[in-house]
Protein backbone atom coordinates (compact mmCIF):
# COMPACT_ATOMS: atom_id res chain seq x y z
CA UNK A 1 0.00 0.00 0.00
CA UNK A 2 1.40 3.51 -1.19
CA UNK A 3 4.56 2.01 -1.61
CA UNK A 4 6.48 5.37 -3.29
CA UNK A 5 4.91 7.41 -0.13
CA UNK A 6 6.59 5.41 1.99
CA UNK A 7 9.59 5.34 0.35
CA UNK A 8 9.63 8.94 -0.02
CA UNK A 9 9.10 9.25 3.44
CA UNK A 10 11.58 6.73 4.45
CA UNK A 11 14.40 8.82 2.31
CA UNK A 12 13.55 12.06 4.11
CA UNK A 13 13.49 10.50 7.68
CA UNK A 14 17.10 8.73 6.44
CA UNK A 15 18.84 12.27 6.15
CA UNK A 16 18.19 12.92 9.75
CA UNK A 17 20.12 9.93 10.97
CA UNK A 18 23.19 10.15 12.20
CA UNK A 19 22.27 13.92 13.33
CA UNK A 20 23.19 15.15 17.20
CA UNK A 21 20.44 17.43 17.19
CA UNK A 22 17.34 18.86 15.33
CA UNK A 23 17.78 21.99 14.13
CA UNK A 24 16.30 24.38 11.66
CA UNK A 25 18.82 23.19 9.35
CA UNK A 26 18.82 19.92 8.94
CA UNK A 27 15.00 19.88 9.67
CA UNK A 28 14.64 22.05 6.66
CA UNK A 29 16.11 19.39 4.26
CA UNK A 30 13.85 16.68 5.92
CA UNK A 31 10.69 18.52 5.49
CA UNK A 32 11.60 19.60 1.66
CA UNK A 33 11.75 15.65 1.16
CA UNK A 34 8.48 15.03 3.20
CA UNK A 35 6.54 17.65 0.98
CA UNK A 36 7.55 16.37 -2.50
CA UNK A 37 6.99 12.64 -0.90
CA UNK A 38 3.86 14.09 -0.40
CA UNK A 39 3.31 16.06 -3.60
CA UNK A 40 4.14 12.43 -5.95
CA UNK A 41 1.92 11.03 -4.31
CA UNK A 42 -0.98 12.80 -5.42
CA UNK A 43 -1.79 15.07 -2.46
CA UNK A 44 -3.53 17.61 -2.99
CA UNK A 45 -1.90 20.69 -2.88
CA UNK A 46 -3.75 22.56 0.11
CA UNK A 47 -3.81 19.77 2.13
CA UNK A 48 0.33 19.34 1.44
CA UNK A 49 0.65 23.17 2.16
CA UNK A 50 -1.55 23.09 5.57
CA UNK A 51 0.49 19.89 6.69
CA UNK A 52 3.97 21.33 6.57
CA UNK A 53 2.65 24.40 8.05
CA UNK A 54 1.37 22.27 10.74
CA UNK A 55 4.71 20.01 11.04
CA UNK A 56 6.90 22.52 10.68
CA UNK A 57 5.15 24.90 13.43
CA UNK A 58 5.60 21.45 15.51
CA UNK A 59 9.18 20.86 15.15
CA UNK A 60 10.32 24.52 15.14
CA UNK A 61 7.98 24.91 18.36
CA UNK A 62 9.62 21.46 19.97
CA UNK A 63 12.03 21.75 22.64
CA UNK A 64 14.89 19.50 21.72
CA UNK A 65 14.23 16.07 23.75
CA UNK A 66 17.50 14.44 24.82
CA UNK A 67 16.33 10.81 25.06
CA UNK A 68 15.03 11.18 21.17
CA UNK A 69 17.32 11.29 17.79
CA UNK A 70 16.07 13.82 15.30
CA UNK A 71 14.87 11.20 12.84
CA UNK A 72 12.52 9.76 15.76
CA UNK A 73 11.50 13.32 16.85
CA UNK A 74 10.34 14.42 13.01
CA UNK A 75 8.77 10.89 12.80
CA UNK A 76 7.03 11.13 15.60
CA UNK A 77 5.70 14.97 14.98
CA UNK A 78 4.66 13.54 10.93
CA UNK A 79 2.46 10.59 12.24
CA UNK A 80 1.16 13.27 14.77
CA UNK A 81 -0.26 14.74 11.49
CA UNK A 82 -0.84 12.62 9.22
CA UNK A 83 -3.13 11.37 12.07
CA UNK A 84 -4.92 14.38 12.36
CA UNK A 85 -5.35 14.78 8.27
CA UNK A 86 -6.47 11.12 8.35
CA UNK A 87 -9.51 12.15 9.83
CA UNK A 88 -8.21 12.30 13.71
CA UNK A 89 -10.47 10.33 15.86
CA UNK A 90 -12.73 9.73 13.91
CA UNK A 91 -14.14 5.79 14.00
CA UNK A 92 -15.33 3.60 11.91
CA UNK A 93 -18.87 2.38 14.11
CA UNK A 94 -21.82 1.76 11.86
CA UNK A 95 -24.11 3.43 15.11
CA UNK A 96 -26.77 0.57 14.35
CA UNK A 97 -30.14 1.27 16.09
CA UNK A 98 -32.03 -1.54 18.22
CA UNK A 99 -34.13 -1.62 15.88
CA UNK A 100 -33.49 -1.14 11.63
CA UNK A 101 -30.69 0.66 10.90
CA UNK A 102 -30.66 2.07 6.97
CA UNK A 103 -27.52 2.71 5.00
CA UNK A 104 -27.74 4.50 1.71
CA UNK A 105 -24.21 3.61 -0.57
CA UNK A 106 -23.88 5.84 -3.09
CA UNK A 107 -21.10 5.92 -5.57
CA UNK A 108 -20.13 6.30 -9.24
CA UNK A 109 -20.02 3.33 -11.33
CA UNK A 110 -17.07 1.43 -11.00
CA UNK A 111 -16.07 2.75 -7.66
CA UNK A 112 -16.96 -0.89 -6.65
CA UNK A 113 -19.87 0.41 -4.45
CA UNK A 114 -21.77 -2.89 -5.14
CA UNK A 115 -18.91 -5.15 -3.87
CA UNK A 116 -18.17 -2.48 -1.24
CA UNK A 117 -22.23 -3.28 0.02
CA UNK A 118 -21.67 -7.04 -0.13
CA UNK A 119 -18.25 -6.72 2.05
CA UNK A 120 -20.03 -4.44 3.76
CA UNK A 121 -23.19 -6.81 4.56
CA UNK A 122 -20.30 -9.72 5.11
CA UNK A 123 -19.16 -7.48 8.12
CA UNK A 124 -22.37 -7.15 9.73
CA UNK A 125 -22.83 -10.83 9.55
CA UNK A 126 -19.90 -11.45 11.10
CA UNK A 127 -20.95 -9.16 13.71
CA UNK A 128 -24.19 -11.24 13.90
CA UNK A 129 -26.90 -8.86 12.77
CA UNK A 130 -29.10 -9.41 9.95
CA UNK A 131 -28.06 -7.62 6.41
CA UNK A 132 -30.35 -7.04 3.91
CA UNK A 133 -28.94 -5.99 0.47
CA UNK A 134 -31.55 -3.37 -1.65
CA UNK A 135 -31.37 -3.44 -5.42
CA UNK A 136 -32.03 0.19 -6.14
CA UNK A 137 -29.72 0.69 -9.24
CA UNK A 138 -32.64 0.18 -11.78
CA UNK A 139 -30.53 1.96 -14.42
CA UNK A 140 -28.34 -0.69 -15.02
CA UNK A 141 -29.86 -3.64 -16.30
CA UNK A 142 -27.11 -5.90 -14.57
CA UNK A 143 -26.54 -4.59 -11.55
CA UNK A 144 -29.46 -6.10 -10.01
CA UNK A 145 -28.39 -9.38 -10.79
CA UNK A 146 -24.96 -8.61 -9.71
CA UNK A 147 -26.16 -7.69 -6.92
CA UNK A 148 -27.90 -11.53 -5.91
CA UNK A 149 -24.73 -12.82 -6.92
CA UNK A 150 -22.88 -10.67 -4.30
CA UNK A 151 -25.68 -11.26 -1.52
CA UNK A 152 -25.34 -15.01 -2.42
CA UNK A 153 -21.64 -15.19 -1.79
CA UNK A 154 -21.55 -13.64 1.41
CA UNK A 155 -24.93 -15.34 2.84
CA UNK A 156 -27.21 -12.18 2.69
CA UNK A 157 -30.75 -11.81 1.61
CA UNK A 158 -31.22 -9.30 -1.14
CA UNK A 159 -34.34 -7.37 -2.17
CA UNK A 160 -35.09 -6.58 -5.30
CA UNK A 161 -38.66 -5.95 -7.38
CA UNK A 162 -38.70 -7.69 -10.51
CA UNK A 163 -39.45 -5.28 -12.88
CA UNK A 164 -39.19 -1.95 -11.09
CA UNK A 165 -38.58 1.47 -12.40
CA UNK A 166 -39.13 3.42 -9.37
CA UNK A 167 -35.91 3.42 -6.98
CA UNK A 168 -37.58 4.89 -4.33
CA UNK A 169 -40.45 2.93 -4.16
CA UNK A 170 -38.31 -0.29 -3.83
CA UNK A 171 -36.15 1.43 -0.97
CA UNK A 172 -39.51 1.76 0.84
CA UNK A 173 -40.91 -1.15 0.58
CA UNK A 174 -37.43 -2.78 1.40
CA UNK A 175 -37.17 -0.87 4.56
CA UNK A 176 -40.72 -2.26 5.39
CA UNK A 177 -40.27 -5.93 4.10
CA UNK A 178 -36.60 -5.54 7.13
CA UNK A 179 -39.00 -3.65 10.07
CA UNK A 180 -41.73 -7.03 9.34
CA UNK A 181 -38.84 -9.47 8.74
CA UNK A 182 -36.22 -8.91 12.05
CA UNK A 183 -33.61 -7.19 9.80
CA UNK A 184 -30.89 -4.92 11.47
CA UNK A 185 -29.09 -3.25 9.00
CA UNK A 186 -30.89 -2.47 5.53
CA UNK A 187 -28.16 -1.53 2.77
CA UNK A 188 -29.21 0.39 -0.39
CA UNK A 189 -27.18 -0.04 -3.48
CA UNK A 190 -28.32 2.83 -4.93
CA UNK A 191 -27.39 4.09 -9.03
CA UNK A 192 -24.18 4.75 -10.21
CA UNK A 193 -23.10 7.08 -13.45
CA UNK A 194 -19.81 7.67 -15.38
CA UNK A 195 -19.99 11.10 -14.01
CA UNK A 196 -21.67 13.11 -11.68
CA UNK A 197 -25.11 14.79 -13.47
CA UNK A 198 -27.87 16.47 -12.41
CA UNK A 199 -30.53 13.48 -12.56
CA UNK A 200 -28.28 11.36 -10.39
CA UNK A 201 -27.93 13.72 -7.68
CA UNK A 202 -31.61 14.23 -8.32
CA UNK A 203 -32.75 10.88 -7.95
CA UNK A 204 -30.16 10.33 -4.97
CA UNK A 205 -31.53 13.43 -3.05
CA UNK A 206 -35.06 12.19 -3.74
CA UNK A 207 -34.46 8.68 -2.17
CA UNK A 208 -32.63 10.47 1.21
CA UNK A 209 -35.58 12.49 1.47
CA UNK A 210 -38.18 10.30 0.96
CA UNK A 211 -36.55 6.95 2.43
CA UNK A 212 -34.84 8.49 5.23
CA UNK A 213 -31.48 6.91 5.52
CA UNK A 214 -29.80 6.77 8.95
CA UNK A 215 -26.43 7.38 7.17
CA UNK A 216 -25.47 7.90 3.83
CA UNK A 217 -21.96 6.76 2.68
CA UNK A 218 -19.98 7.66 -0.76
CA UNK A 219 -18.19 4.82 -2.49
CA UNK A 220 -15.16 6.53 -4.15
CA UNK A 221 -12.33 4.87 -6.24
CA UNK A 222 -8.88 5.38 -4.20
CA UNK A 223 -6.98 4.78 -7.61
CA UNK A 224 -8.23 7.89 -9.00
CA UNK A 225 -6.55 10.24 -6.86
CA UNK A 226 -8.30 13.77 -7.32
CA UNK A 227 -10.99 12.76 -8.97
CA UNK A 228 -11.88 10.73 -5.95
CA UNK A 229 -11.85 13.70 -3.99
CA UNK A 230 -13.55 16.07 -6.19
CA UNK A 231 -16.61 13.71 -6.83
CA UNK A 232 -16.70 13.23 -2.45
CA UNK A 233 -16.68 17.01 -2.30
CA UNK A 234 -19.84 17.14 -5.35
CA UNK A 235 -21.80 14.21 -3.36
CA UNK A 236 -21.61 15.68 0.32
CA UNK A 237 -22.52 19.48 -1.60
CA UNK A 238 -25.62 17.38 -2.40
CA UNK A 239 -25.92 14.67 0.04
CA UNK A 240 -24.51 15.53 3.58
CA UNK A 241 -22.34 12.26 3.69
CA UNK A 242 -21.82 10.61 6.96
CA UNK A 243 -18.60 9.07 5.15
CA UNK A 244 -16.53 7.74 2.53
CA UNK A 245 -15.48 4.03 1.71
CA UNK A 246 -12.41 4.25 -0.38
CA UNK A 247 -12.02 1.31 -2.39
CA UNK A 248 -9.03 -0.48 -4.51
CA UNK A 249 -6.06 1.02 -1.93
CA UNK A 250 -4.76 -2.34 -2.70
CA UNK A 251 -3.42 -1.52 -5.90
CA UNK A 252 -0.91 1.01 -7.08
CA UNK A 253 -3.06 3.99 -5.75
CA UNK A 254 -0.25 6.65 -4.37
CA UNK A 255 -2.42 7.80 -1.53
CA UNK A 256 -3.12 10.71 -2.59
CA UNK A 257 -6.99 10.88 -2.40
CA UNK A 258 -6.50 8.46 1.14
CA UNK A 259 -4.45 11.65 2.49
CA UNK A 260 -6.84 14.79 0.91
CA UNK A 261 -10.45 13.82 1.30
CA UNK A 262 -11.34 14.58 4.94
CA UNK A 263 -9.20 17.87 5.04
CA UNK A 264 -10.57 18.77 1.60
CA UNK A 265 -14.01 18.22 2.41
CA UNK A 266 -14.94 17.36 6.03
CA UNK A 267 -16.21 13.89 5.61
CA UNK A 268 -14.43 11.22 7.38
CA UNK A 269 -12.66 7.88 5.89
CA UNK A 270 -15.35 5.05 7.26
CA UNK A 271 -13.86 1.96 5.55
CA UNK A 272 -11.50 1.56 3.11
CA UNK A 273 -11.17 -1.61 0.68
CA UNK A 274 -8.19 -3.68 0.55
CA UNK A 275 -9.18 -6.43 -2.34
CA UNK A 276 -11.27 -7.24 -4.52
CA UNK A 277 -12.54 -10.34 -3.02
CA UNK A 278 -15.23 -10.07 -0.11
CA UNK A 279 -13.30 -10.24 2.98
CA UNK A 280 -11.07 -7.06 1.75
CA UNK A 281 -12.67 -4.32 3.55
CA UNK A 282 -11.30 -2.81 6.61
CA UNK A 283 -12.96 -0.74 8.88
CA UNK A 284 -10.74 2.57 8.87
CA UNK A 285 -9.02 4.39 11.77
CA UNK A 286 -6.32 7.48 11.25
CA UNK A 287 -4.11 6.63 13.62
CA UNK A 288 -3.47 3.13 12.44
CA UNK A 289 -3.16 4.16 9.08
CA UNK A 290 -0.66 6.72 10.45
CA UNK A 291 1.67 4.01 11.80
CA UNK A 292 1.04 1.86 8.42
CA UNK A 293 1.99 4.60 5.80
CA UNK A 294 5.22 5.07 8.49
CA UNK A 295 6.20 1.46 8.59
CA UNK A 296 5.21 0.84 11.81
CA UNK A 297 2.77 -1.74 10.81
CA UNK A 298 -1.10 -2.25 12.50
CA UNK A 299 -1.06 -4.76 14.43
CA UNK A 300 -4.22 -4.10 16.18
CA UNK A 301 -5.88 -4.30 12.76
CA UNK A 302 -4.17 -7.45 12.38
CA UNK A 303 -5.36 -9.12 15.43
CA UNK A 304 -8.64 -8.21 14.96
CA UNK A 305 -8.52 -9.11 11.19
CA UNK A 306 -7.49 -12.58 13.01
CA UNK A 307 -10.78 -12.18 15.31
CA UNK A 308 -12.85 -12.09 12.30
CA UNK A 309 -11.83 -14.76 9.76
CA UNK A 310 -10.65 -17.36 12.27
CA UNK A 311 -13.54 -19.44 12.93
CA UNK A 312 -13.28 -18.53 16.68
CA UNK A 313 -14.49 -21.91 17.75
CA UNK A 314 -11.75 -23.60 16.58
CA UNK A 315 -9.26 -20.88 17.86
CA UNK A 316 -10.88 -21.76 21.30
CA UNK A 317 -10.63 -25.50 21.03
CA UNK A 318 -7.15 -25.22 19.56
CA UNK A 319 -6.47 -22.71 23.17
CA UNK A 320 -7.78 -25.65 25.53
CA UNK A 321 -5.91 -28.15 23.75
CA UNK A 322 -2.54 -26.14 23.84
CA UNK A 323 -3.30 -25.43 27.67
CA UNK A 324 -3.84 -29.27 27.67
CA UNK A 325 0.08 -29.55 26.05
CA UNK A 326 -1.76 -31.52 23.58
CA UNK A 327 -1.31 -29.65 20.06
CA UNK A 328 -1.60 -32.41 17.15
CA UNK A 329 -0.98 -32.52 13.91
CA UNK A 330 -5.03 -32.30 13.64
CA UNK A 331 -4.74 -28.48 14.97
CA UNK A 332 -1.92 -27.75 12.64
CA UNK A 333 -4.18 -28.83 9.61
CA UNK A 334 -7.31 -27.21 10.83
CA UNK A 335 -4.52 -23.86 11.40
CA UNK A 336 -3.29 -24.00 7.44
CA UNK A 337 -6.80 -24.73 6.36
CA UNK A 338 -7.98 -21.07 8.05
CA UNK A 339 -4.94 -19.31 7.07
CA UNK A 340 -4.84 -20.75 3.71
CA UNK A 341 -7.51 -18.61 2.27
CA UNK A 342 -6.59 -15.98 -1.09
CA UNK A 343 -5.19 -13.00 0.16
CA UNK A 344 -5.33 -13.78 4.33
CA UNK A 345 -2.04 -14.28 4.55
CA UNK A 346 -0.18 -11.66 2.85
CA UNK A 347 -3.03 -9.20 4.48
CA UNK A 348 -2.21 -10.20 7.35
CA UNK A 349 1.86 -9.87 6.90
CA UNK A 350 0.74 -6.38 5.23
CA UNK A 351 -0.26 -5.21 8.61
CA UNK A 352 2.87 -6.05 10.36
CA UNK A 353 5.75 -3.58 11.03
CA UNK A 354 8.59 -4.07 8.50
CA UNK A 355 6.50 -6.91 6.63
CA UNK A 356 5.03 -4.92 4.25
CA UNK A 357 8.29 -6.38 2.16
CA UNK A 358 7.55 -9.79 3.02
CA UNK A 359 4.61 -9.47 1.62
CA UNK A 360 4.97 -8.24 -1.24
CA UNK A 361 7.32 -11.22 -2.11
CA UNK A 362 5.03 -13.39 -1.04
CA UNK A 363 2.37 -12.16 -3.87
CA UNK A 364 1.24 -14.54 -6.58
CA UNK A 365 -0.19 -17.25 -3.99
CA UNK A 366 3.21 -18.89 -3.37
CA UNK A 367 2.72 -19.05 0.24
CA UNK A 368 -0.74 -20.72 -0.49
CA UNK A 369 0.93 -23.28 -2.48
CA UNK A 370 3.66 -24.37 0.65
CA UNK A 371 0.44 -24.15 2.64
CA UNK A 372 -1.32 -27.30 0.09
CA UNK A 373 2.15 -28.57 0.00
CA UNK A 374 2.36 -29.00 3.72
CA UNK A 375 -1.67 -30.09 4.21
CA UNK A 376 -1.47 -32.60 2.15
CA UNK A 377 1.45 -34.60 3.57
CA UNK A 378 -0.66 -34.37 6.79
CA UNK A 379 -3.85 -35.33 4.64
CA UNK A 380 -1.67 -38.58 3.77
CA UNK A 381 -0.93 -39.52 7.48
CA UNK A 382 -3.61 -42.00 9.51
CA UNK A 383 -5.40 -40.28 12.43
CA UNK A 384 -3.02 -41.86 14.27
CA UNK A 385 0.34 -40.57 12.92
CA UNK A 386 -1.41 -37.54 12.89
CA UNK A 387 -2.06 -37.44 16.90
CA UNK A 388 1.02 -39.29 17.77
CA UNK A 389 3.98 -38.34 15.15
CA UNK A 390 6.89 -40.36 16.49
CA UNK A 391 5.04 -43.08 15.07
CA UNK A 392 6.34 -42.34 11.72
CA UNK A 393 9.21 -44.84 11.00
CA UNK A 394 10.91 -44.58 7.96
CA UNK A 395 8.24 -46.94 5.97
CA UNK A 396 5.43 -44.79 6.84
CA UNK A 397 7.67 -41.62 5.98
CA UNK A 398 7.98 -43.34 2.25
CA UNK A 399 4.18 -44.09 2.42
CA UNK A 400 3.05 -40.63 3.03
CA UNK A 401 5.78 -39.14 0.86
CA UNK A 402 4.76 -41.03 -2.09
CA UNK A 403 0.51 -40.46 -1.00
CA UNK A 404 1.11 -36.64 -0.88
CA UNK A 405 3.65 -36.04 -4.14
CA UNK A 406 6.68 -35.17 -2.34
CA UNK A 407 10.20 -36.37 -0.99
CA UNK A 408 10.46 -38.32 1.98
CA UNK A 409 12.80 -35.54 2.92
CA UNK A 410 10.02 -33.57 2.58
CA UNK A 411 8.06 -35.32 5.10
CA UNK A 412 11.12 -35.23 7.60
CA UNK A 413 11.26 -31.45 7.11
CA UNK A 414 7.57 -30.88 8.33
CA UNK A 415 7.86 -33.26 11.03
CA UNK A 416 10.72 -31.08 11.96
CA UNK A 417 9.09 -27.99 12.01
CA UNK A 418 5.76 -29.56 13.78
CA UNK A 419 8.21 -30.40 16.45
CA UNK A 420 9.48 -27.54 16.94
CA UNK A 421 6.56 -25.35 16.65
CA UNK A 422 4.24 -27.64 19.15
CA UNK A 423 7.37 -27.39 21.88
CA UNK A 424 6.82 -23.18 21.31
CA UNK A 425 3.06 -23.40 21.26
CA UNK A 426 3.22 -25.34 24.58
CA UNK A 427 5.62 -23.36 26.01
CA UNK A 428 3.07 -20.42 25.69
CA UNK A 429 -0.07 -22.50 26.26
CA UNK A 430 -2.69 -20.19 26.86
CA UNK A 431 -0.79 -17.27 25.49
CA UNK A 432 -0.41 -17.80 21.17
CA UNK A 433 -2.88 -16.61 18.77
CA UNK A 434 -6.02 -17.13 20.81
CA UNK A 435 -4.70 -15.62 24.22
CA UNK A 436 -3.00 -12.33 22.57
CA UNK A 437 -7.05 -12.57 20.84
CA UNK A 438 -8.25 -12.36 24.45
CA UNK A 439 -6.38 -9.83 25.49
CA UNK A 440 -7.32 -7.77 22.49
CA UNK A 441 -11.58 -8.53 23.39
CA UNK A 442 -10.77 -7.03 26.54
P1 LIG B 1 -19.90 -0.29 -8.91
O1 LIG B 1 -20.15 -0.01 -10.36
O2 LIG B 1 -19.53 0.95 -8.17
O3 LIG B 1 -21.00 -1.04 -8.25
O4 LIG B 1 -18.56 -1.16 -8.87
P2 LIG B 1 -18.37 -2.72 -8.64
O5 LIG B 1 -18.72 -3.08 -7.25
O6 LIG B 1 -19.03 -3.45 -9.74
O7 LIG B 1 -16.77 -2.81 -8.75
C1 LIG B 1 -16.06 -2.46 -9.92
C2 LIG B 1 -14.78 -3.28 -9.97
O8 LIG B 1 -13.90 -2.90 -8.93
C3 LIG B 1 -15.01 -4.76 -9.80
O9 LIG B 1 -14.18 -5.44 -10.71
C4 LIG B 1 -14.57 -5.04 -8.37
O10 LIG B 1 -14.09 -6.36 -8.19
C5 LIG B 1 -13.46 -4.03 -8.21
N1 LIG B 1 -13.24 -3.65 -6.80
C6 LIG B 1 -14.13 -3.13 -5.92
N2 LIG B 1 -13.53 -2.86 -4.74
C7 LIG B 1 -12.23 -3.23 -4.85
C8 LIG B 1 -11.08 -3.19 -3.97
O11 LIG B 1 -11.12 -2.73 -2.84
N3 LIG B 1 -9.91 -3.66 -4.49
C9 LIG B 1 -9.82 -4.14 -5.76
N4 LIG B 1 -8.63 -4.59 -6.18
N5 LIG B 1 -10.85 -4.18 -6.60
C10 LIG B 1 -12.04 -3.74 -6.17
Amino acid sequence: MFDSLQDGLRSAFKTLRGQGRLTEANMREGLKMVENALLEADVSYTVVKDFMKDVSDKAIGQDVLKSLKPEQQLVGIVQESLVDILGGDSDPSLHLKPDVTVLMMCGLQGAGKTTTCGKLARLIGQEGKKALLVAADLQRPAAVHQLHVVGESVDTLVYSEEGASDPIAVCQNAVKHARDNGIDVVILDTAGRLAIDEELMNQLKTIDLKVQPDQVYLVVDGMTGQDAVNSAKAFNDALELDGVMMTKLDGDARGGALLSVKHVTGVPIKFIGVSEHMDGLEPFHPDRMASRILGMGDILSMFELAQREFDQEQVQKTQERLQKGQFTLDDFRKQLNQIARPGLMQKMLGLMPGMGELGKLLQGGDHEKEMRRLGGMIDSMTPDERSNPKLIDNSRRQRIAKGSGVSPQEVNELLKQFDSMATMMKGMAGGGMGGAMDMMRK
